[in-house]
């Protein structure tokens, strides 16, 4: 299969955006550099005295490209900032607070969504869980099903406020280069109701995606996707590793909107 197109952030592109970045400064309250801890949820929210409002940086309606709704409509909220700086990302234009092109309101952001009259929506990012008030947008949200994808190095369990909200976990395998920063509760904490995502960019990861998966049980626990990021290990790659582990209850995932549209599309 041809490999896909991937962005790749410089490493002098990370360090410059790194410096006196919120979203840096808030994951460091949140204690989510080198693992995720229960700080988050001992933290107070403070009283609001004004309405939240949140750095986005776009929304649209599409399909889900991938994760358990993949092929089907959601209005994607995208909202700005991210602790981590994957070799292989794809959202770079997302990873500062500074990407943000508006700061929009939860009445706005609410509005919008009712006004597309699709019943999903998709939180993605950057990484959602990281902006202040994520958790009044989620209960403001309770007329739609959330998906919320979020990067795996943020302990989900303070955001479940509601059925309707469900995580899309990754978990960054060694290839990303942000293993050291993932939260392993995660993976003791998701339902049939989440579901893990596991971006295979070689062998290596190959081998510990599965290793994973039999260490947690995850497949008696939530929905398993494995899916790719460059020609090193290409989906048939993983097909035949699938076939040799028997690897029951797992999916092999491509990313629809990549192949639907030109891979470095934004806004589809
Ligand atoms: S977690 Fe997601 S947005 Fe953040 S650097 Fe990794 S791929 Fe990019």
């Amino acid at each position: 299969m041809k490999p896909l197109p991937i962005a790749v952030c410089t490493m002098s592109d990370m360090s410059r955006t790194l410096v006196n970045d919120p979203i840096k400064v808030r994951s460091e309250e949140l204690g989510v550099r080198s693992s995720c801890t229960s700080r988050a949820q001992r933290q107070t929210v403070p009283e609001l005295v004004e309405e939240p409002t949140y750095a986005l940086v776009e929304h649209f309606i599409s399909i889900d490209g991938e994760g358990p709704t993949a092929g089907a409509l959601s209005v994607f909220i995208r909202l700005a900032g991210c602790n981590l700086r994957c070799t292989w990302c794809d959202t770079c234009y997302a990873q500062t607070h500074q990407s943000a092109t508006d700061s929009i309101t939860l009445t706005q952001l609410v509005d919008y969504v009712k006004q597309t009259g699709i019943a999903h929506v998709t939180l993605t990012g950057g990484e959602p869980l990281l902006q202040p008030h994520v958790k009044e947008l989620l209960q403001a949200l309770s007329f739609v099903t959330v998906h919320v994808e979020t990067n795996g190095s943020i302990d989900i369990e303070p955001f479940r406020v509601g059925e309707h909200v469900h995580f899309v976990v990754d978990y960054k395998l060694p290839g990303s280069g942000m293993e050291h920063t993932m939260c392993l509760e995660n993976l003791e904490k998701v339902t049939l109701a989440d579901a893990y995502k596991f971006v295979i960019a070689d062998a290596v990861d190959m081998q510990k995606a599965v290793a994973l998966v039999k260490q947690y049980n995850l497949t008696r626990k939530t929905q398993l996707y494995f899916s790719t990021v460059f020609a090193e290990m290409t989906p048939a790659d993983v097909v035949e590793v699938m076939k040799q582990e028997k690897l029951n209850g797992i999916k092999l995932q491509l990313q629809l909107h990549k192949y639907i549209w030109n891979p470095s599309e934004r806004g589809v």
